[in-house]
């Protein structure tokens, strides 16, 4: 069997609730029904979002379901200079560029195109700065999209099957590093997989929507593509997605929580204490999913 290398990777905004834990489990136990390594990361490179203390109570959360890690935890916070040093080699080949637009700004040129983004959409950037920053003062910084991106960008997702994106028309030149100088996401979680060597990809679906852009990170940094797996959401009464910031409640962890996240994830398995119930679910996945496995692909030459 192939090395495996899964991981868990929350943002510490508050503690995790029913639907991340979801994300959590499901990982975990891709990792150990391949008989992987399963790491947890930290990600809290957004200081305007973090919650003090949250990332500590995540941890204890995932050891009280017995959701323990293989190594230390990575905290984003700690990887800056790894961020930097991506970021550097994608400007000397000319893959990156400044951008000195507001949000309005960009608002206002797509209203001007007749492109302004449907309600709950980001919006795509129109370029503005590709050529140059014109004497305007740089804010944040974008990719440049390869003239491949206006192809769609296909990948087979284990649990949701073939997906594609057309980056230039759905996402455009997207941030790296953003004006008020966090590193962005897409950036962060693409560095730190290749670093940790993740070979798997396990997380929630609202996620699946990031994918394409990872991807093309990977090309455009010769990193390896990886394998991705994207569990169902936990809908609250209303129909919306859990969400931490929206007031999501932290679960009750222990083997009714766990449970309950396994029935989300289509595993029907009973059992008296919560290591019994991981190690059936670990063999119900096994059962259930682990022949869906593909090959992981080897980056495309710069
Ligand atoms: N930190 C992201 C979140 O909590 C997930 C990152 C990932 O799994 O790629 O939404």
């Amino acid at each position: 069997m192939p090395p495996y290398i899964g991981r868990f990777a929350p943002s510490p905004t508050g503690p995790l609730h029913a639907g991340s834990l979801v994300a959590a489990l499901a990982s975990w136990l891709d990792a150990r029904a391949h008989d992987g390594i399963w790491l947890v990361r930290i990600e809290d490179v957004d200081f305007t979002r973090i919650q003090p203390g949250a990332g500590q109570r995540i941890l204890q959360q995932l050891a009280d379901c017995g959701l323990l890690p293989d190594q230390v935890p990575v905290w984003q916070s700690q990887r800056g200079a790894a961020y930097q040093y991506a970021l550097d080699a994608l400007i000397r080949a000319d893959l990156a560029y400044p951008c000195a637009c507001s949000r309005s700004e960009i608002l206002t040129v797509l209203a001007q195109q007749g492109r302004l983004p449907a309600r709950g959409q980001e919006p795509v950037y129109p370029g503005t700065c590709r050529a140059g920053l014109n004497g305007r003062a740089a804010r944040a910084w974008r990719v440049r999209l390869p003239e491949d991106a206006g192809q769609p960008l296909h990948w087979c997702d284990r649990w949701m099957g073939a997906q594609s994106q057309v980056l230039s028309q759905e996402v455009g030149d997207f941030v790296l590093k953003r004006a008020d100088g966090v590193w962005a996401y897409q950036l962060a979680v693409v560095v730190d997989d290749a670093a940790q060597g993740v070979t798997d990809v396990v997380r929630g679906e609202d996620l699946s929507s990031s994918t394409a852009r990872q991807i093309a990170l990977q090309r455009l940094l010769g990193l390896p593509t990886l394998r991705y797996l994207h569990t169902p959401l936990v809908l609250d009464a209303q129909g919306e997605k859990l969400s931490k910031h929206l007031g999501a409640q932290a679960f009750v962890a222990g083997r009714q929580s766990v449970q309950a996240a396994l029935c989300v994830l289509g595993l029907d398995v009973q059992a008296d204490t919560l290591p019994e119930l991981l190690a059936q679910a670990v063999h119900a996945w096994r059962g259930s999913r682990l022949r869906a496995l593909p090959a992981a692909q080897a980056p495309r030459p710069a």
